[in-house]
């Protein structure tokens, strides 16, 4: 893929710039409010939003809500934070159901120029008639009716005198033509459904193509930006935008002009992209409705989800998302992104920005008993060992630390740099702690590590320097807070969830291991932090607390990443 700023669409603008076809850009972005924005989505708003930017122009935020049955308005309200998160600000925000009176009009319109006809046909019918790839289509026995007849039957249809499904608003094009969407295809259905928007007021509605070429024509955009599998439908896309000829009709958009909406309407040009996908998830909306409704995962923003809801609730900032995406560029050609590039993306962005924290995940007590038991003091730690701007924090130390259990062994293997009996280690910015005695339970169990501080290493010692094999975090365990950590990995276990090829689906695929909630302490400063906060914990990973469940008293971090790759297959 080109980068960014010198990719195909950027310079299609860019001359139709230079060439004065166009002084100013418009474009939209027109979600289906039939669920949550995804990371796909994500390359689609910041191709619509960020072109238009670029050159001063607008991008309008488009709900294309003409499939009453699916669309609800938690989904309208979730994606409008979704983009203003993102970083993106819309022009206008319309709904493709602000225009349904234009869409009526200009139905009227090519019923009255014979370019289109009421059809009797049942949807199988319909289909049975439209042929193949290989065998061209049959016209529809009802295609020559006459004007008078489409008009009134039309009217009937609108009126609501015939059930779901009788009619059909079929556009007259050609029944042979090689391109299916060019088949005579529907352009208005008959659907007694209340529209989240507009009630009851319409009986008809419009089919995608036609609404979604009008809206464009109605809004001024001058190039509408979209994914490959509309490429097939470019020609009926203009085929609509040329017979209906919103910008030298402006008595069609009495509709809209009417409720003060401005004139407008200029001709689109449709251009089409690559969608992004991604391996070891789903990404269409109907897998991720299936998999929050069948209880698979905790919601829509559960932070293994691919929505944005659910990668911001994991920890990724727009900042890290906008910069993965930029990188991939813009093609034809469709790919699908490895998992790993994703992740070494949010590292990236964390390694920089994430100010650092101690938590201790497994805790094992160890005591320095050379310490008097009420000991207590503040040793100053660095928030992020590249960047003074982070500034300094104070962290509690007494005479008991946790420590990690996995980092003691009593019987190391080879290579171990951690503590061990009778070993030493640097516990960070304390001193070398040496372990002089392992405590155990009737069972046998680890309890408790006890040993010594040795005092000539303190921070600012002569001794400070001196080179031991291991260096460990820890928390004070006098004032450490408890604290829930939740691990999240890959929801699937596989790279192509999608491929039932082998009679499984995404559903046979999930990851049994892809949630593991985790009790341990972190630093009282972390504790403290606002939700959305994140951390590098120090040698663990780095963390988010959570957006939802996170408290002061009760904090809660997701785990974003790990600090490196540990996927194995
Ligand atoms: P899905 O198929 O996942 O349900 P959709 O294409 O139906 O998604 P829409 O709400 O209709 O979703 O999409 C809004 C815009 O986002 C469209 O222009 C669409 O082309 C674009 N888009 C959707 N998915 C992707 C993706 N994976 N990569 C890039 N753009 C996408
Ligand atoms: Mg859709
Ligand atoms: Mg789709």
């Amino acid at each position: 893929s080109a980068p960014v700023g010198t990719d195909f669409i950027r310079n299609i603008v860019r001359d139709d710039l230079a060439s004065g076809k166009h002084a100013h850009i418009k474009t939209r972005f027109p979600p289906e409010p039939n669920g949550y924005l995804h990371l796909g989505h994500t390359r689609a708003i910041m191709t619509d939003f960020g072109i238009a930017a670029e050159h001063g122009g607008e991008c309008n935020l488009r709900f294309d809500d003409t499939n009453p049955a699916k669309e609800d308005p938690e989904y309208v309200q979730a994606i409008q934070d979704d983009i203003a998160w993102l970083g993106f600000q819309w022009h206008d925000l319309r709904h493709a159901s602000d225009y349904f009176g234009v869409f009526h009009l200009a139905a009227i319109k090519l019923i009255q120029d014979g370019k289109a006809f009421v059809c009797d046909l049942s949807a199988d019918e319909v289909r049975a008639y439209r042929g193949s790839l290989t065998e061209p289509g049959r016209p529809s026995p009802f295609r020559d009716r006459s004007i008078e007849e489409n008009l009134d039957l039309f009217a009937r249809m609108r009126a609501g005198e015939f059930p779901d499904g009788a009619r059909t608003l079929r556009a007259k094009i050609d029944m042979a033509s090689p391109n299916i969407n060019m088949r005579d295809p529907a352009i208005f259905r008959i659907k007694h459904v209340e529209h989240q928007n507009t009630g009851n007021e319409w009986p008809i509605y419009p089919m995608y193509d036609y609404a979604h070429s009008l809206s464009d024509a109605i809004e001024g955009i001058t190039h509408s930006l979209c994914t490959l599998e509309f490429e097939d439908h470019r020609p009926l896309y203009d085929w609509c935008v040329d017979n209906v000829a919103l910008h030298d009709h402006p008595e069609l958009l009495a509709p809209i002009t009417e409720k003060g909406f401005p004139n407008e309407a200029a001709k689109p040009r449709q251009i089409e992209f690559s969608r992004l996908n991604l391996d070891y998830t789903v990404m269409s909306k109907r897998k991720l409705m299936a998999l929050v409704q069948e209880g698979l995962v905790d919601g829509w923003d559960d932070p293994r989800m691919p929505t944005l809801q659910g990668i911001r609730r994991r920890g990724y900032s727009p900042q890290a998302l906008r910069l993965f995406v930029s990188r991939l560029g813009l093609s034809k050609q469709n790919s699908t992104i490895d998992y790993t590039v994703l992740e070494n993306t949010l590292r990236e962005d964390m390694d920089v920005r994430a100010e650092r924290r101690m938590a201790v995940i497994e805790p094992l007590r160890f005591v320095l008993t050379n310490l008097p038991d009420d000991h207590a003091e503040l040793l100053n730690f660095h928030n992020h060992p590249k960047n003074a701007e982070c500034g300094d924090r104070k962290v509690a130390f007494s005479n008991t630390v946790y420590i990690e259990r996995e980092d003691f062994a009593e019987v190391p293997p080879k290579g171990w740099k951690r503590l061990v009996p009778d070993g030493e280690v640097r516990l960070r910015g304390a001193g070398i702690a040496k372990c002089t005695e392992v405590v155990k339970d009737a069972d046998g169990n680890i309890v408790e590590l006890r040993g010594t501080l040795d005092l000539e290493s303190r921070p600012g010692m002569p001794g400070a320097e001196r080179k031991v094999k291991g260096t460990l975090h820890w928390v004070d365990a006098k004032t450490a807070v408890p604290a829930e950590f939740r691990h999240y990995d890959r929801l699937f276990n596989v790279a192509d969830p999608d491929d039932d090829s082998d009679g499984k689906t995404y559903r046979d695929h999930l990851n049994p291991e892809s949630k593991h909630v985790l009790h341990g302490f972190v630093e009282a400063a972390a504790a403290q932090a606002a939700a959305e906060t994140f951390y590098q914990f120090e040698r663990i990973g780095y963390y988010v607390a959570d957006r939802k469940d996170h408290r002061a008293s009760a904090p809660v971090f997701n785990r974003s990443v790990t600090l490196r790759d540990t996927w194995m297959q």
